[in-house]
């Protein structure tokens, strides 16, 4: 292995067109290494990218991933590279292993970095094939653009839908008590059901968030302009089933 700057250098030398030989007196680097850094394409390169190499994909784990991206989740650039972040709630370490356990899954052999930031933790991985899996990466926040799944996404969803309403329902859901209070004649009573309940500013996330609960056939309602609940006692049952708690 040669150091960085010492392979700029004698790339830069090569496309200067100095020769094999010349940069090789020059650098103390072997003509064979040389030639293989001049004639490598980036193409050459295994990207091990499920979408450019055709290489399966873990399906259960991507389409949670989808639903945490579309939640809490943004795509950074740097250089050639795009970062993953998923912002995650200090308050639900169960939450942060299961987004790990996915980051290792979709791109297995990557390096997951833990950002710690004011409440809460940015689960982080870079990547340069993120675009390819998460296509509605754009310029923006995402509440500002149209987010519309591509029609492989749709079918992975259709296939993991319990896993993609537990990316969105753990990043961006909330699992809570509705407390009512009910006036008789023999004084007040109050009952107090679990809901869980969906926030959300962008029209299409909450759109693919109720397609999914469709798929599943979980009744909801749509409780204020950026909010999606599920309060009847059997679909919040049916949704602790299938989702698990937020831990
Ligand atoms: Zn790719």
């Amino acid at each position: 292995m040669y150091a960085a700057p010492v392979r700029a250098k004698a790339l830069a030398l090569l496309h200067q067109g100095e020769s094999l030989s010349a940069v090789a007196r020059a650098t103390g680097v072997a003509r064979s290494t040389l030639r293989d850094w001049r004639d490598r394409k980036p193409s050459d390169r295994p990207a091990n990218c499920p979408r450019c190499d055709e290489l399966p994909l873990d399906e259960e784990a991507y389409s949670a991933l989808l639903g945490f991206y579309l939640g809490d989740g943004y795509i950074a650039t740097a250089a050639r590279y795009y970062f993953l972040r998923i912002s995650c709630d200090l308050a639900y370490p169960g939450i942060i292993d299961d987004v790990v356990d996915l980051f290792h899954r979709v791109r297995p052999g990557g390096r997951v970095f833990h950002v710690p930031r004011t409440g809460c933790v940015d689960i982080q991985l870079s990547w340069r094939h993120w675009p390819c899996l998460f296509p509605q990466h754009g310029p923006g926040r995402k509440h500002t653009r149209r987010i519309v799944l591509e029609p492989w996404q749709r079918e992975i969803v259709e296939r993991r839908p319990a896993a993609f309403l537990r990316g969105l329902f753990h990043s961006d859901g909330s699992r809570s008590t509705n407390t009512i209070v009910r006036r008789f004649e023999s004084g007040p009573r109050t009952y107090a059901y679990p809901r869980w309940q969906f926030t959300n500013v962008s029209d299409d996330i909450r759109d693919l968030c109720t397609w999914a609960l469709d798929l599943v056939g979980i009744p909801w309602r749509q409780s204020n302009w950026k909010t999606i609940s599920v309060s009847r006692r059997e679909a919040v049952a049916e949704l602790d089933r299938l989702i698990g708690p937020k831990t």
